[in-house]
């Protein structure tokens, strides 16, 4: 009886462990775009607790001081360094320091996006397409295409795309934004197959209602709230966190047969079968 049990928890102990170094990110270098705040910033912290160095960034210095600061006093390897993604030289010049600093480059988490609009979608201008699209859609797609042949040096890695709810169900008056959100979903279907033959796995999370300055607009407008939380299982409205956490287990070990797909992180808002 004594026998069993001990080895129950040897056994125990040992399936523990695997889980530990399948979730662990030691070694590894993650870049993640907009993240000196907001779910960007969470996911960061949630990389850099399972080990990895992250590099952060986004388009003020005094942000990405800030955000440096606050990582390096949770005992997180960070870099920083500013980048719009919209703008190619800051793209490449991203890669190219976190090249030159880390020596490679393991993770992409890519984070950023703009709503520049508000209103019915007959009245967007071709200006508000071309931002949104250049910043929700073309900068991920391009920085993809950048770090993969690096990851594809290091033996593989990994893509996350951050699309929205909003790409699946549209939201009332964010339509070319609602639009860049599920072409997110698309890409995320159109690299997997091809950048697997590189052992890099490409996936996507689609957030509902989280609590950031994105969505205050939404979440600070009680008439508003009351209305969205009768759609929710959970009835209360997501912290960054609770993304975070799932980008990093998609970087992780543990989700090593999962590419091409996308997690929704809704709080049982539904959107999909
Ligand atoms: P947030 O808290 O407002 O943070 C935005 C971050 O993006 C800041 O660090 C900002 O810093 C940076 N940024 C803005 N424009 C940038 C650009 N062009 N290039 C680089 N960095 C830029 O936003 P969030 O809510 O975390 O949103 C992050 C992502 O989650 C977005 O893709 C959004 O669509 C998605 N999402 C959010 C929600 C939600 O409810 N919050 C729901 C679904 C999806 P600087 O000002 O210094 O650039």
């Amino acid at each position: 009886m004594l026998r069993s049990v001990f080895r129950c928890f040897q056994q125990n102990s040992v399936a523990g462990q695997r889980n530990m170094s399948q979730s662990s990110l030691s070694g590894k270098v993650a870049i993640v775009t907009a993240s000196t705040e907001g779910i960007g910033l969470a996911a960061a912290q949630s990389l850099g607790k399972r080990g990895a160095h992250v590099v952060v960034s986004s388009r003020r210095q005094t942000n990405v001081d800030k955000a440096v600061a606050l990582l390096q006093s949770q005992n997180i390897q960070v870099t920083g360094t500013t980048c719009h993604v919209g703008v190619r030289e800051d793209r490449e010049k991203l890669v190219q320091m976190t090249l030159e600093k880390l020596g490679g480059i393991d993770i992409l988490v890519s984070n950023a996006a703009v709503n520049p609009f508000f209103g019915n979608i007959l009245e967007s201008t071709e200006d508000v397409w071309d931002k949104v699209l250049s910043v929700n859609v073309k900068a991920p797609f391009l920085l993809t295409k950048l770090v993969a042949p690096h990851m594809e040096n290091r033996g593989g890695g990994n893509v996350v795309f951050v699309s929205s709810v909003a790409g699946y169900q549209p939201i009332t008056g964010l339509g070319p934004y609602n639009v860049s959100k599920t072409a997110l979903l698309g890409l995320t279907q159109a690299l997997a197959p091809e950048l697997a033959q590189s052992n890099i796995r490409v996936n996507c999370v689609a957030p509902g209602l989280i609590k950031t300055r994105f969505s205050s607009e939404l979440w600070k407008n009680e008439a508003l709230m009351d209305q969205f939380q009768k759609q929710l299982s959970i009835k209360r409205i997501g912290e960054p966190q609770e993304v975070g956490e799932v980008i990093a287990f998609l970087c992780s070990d543990q989700a090593s047969y999962i590419t091409g797909e996308t997690i929704t992180i809704t709080g049982g808002m539904g959107c999909r079968l």
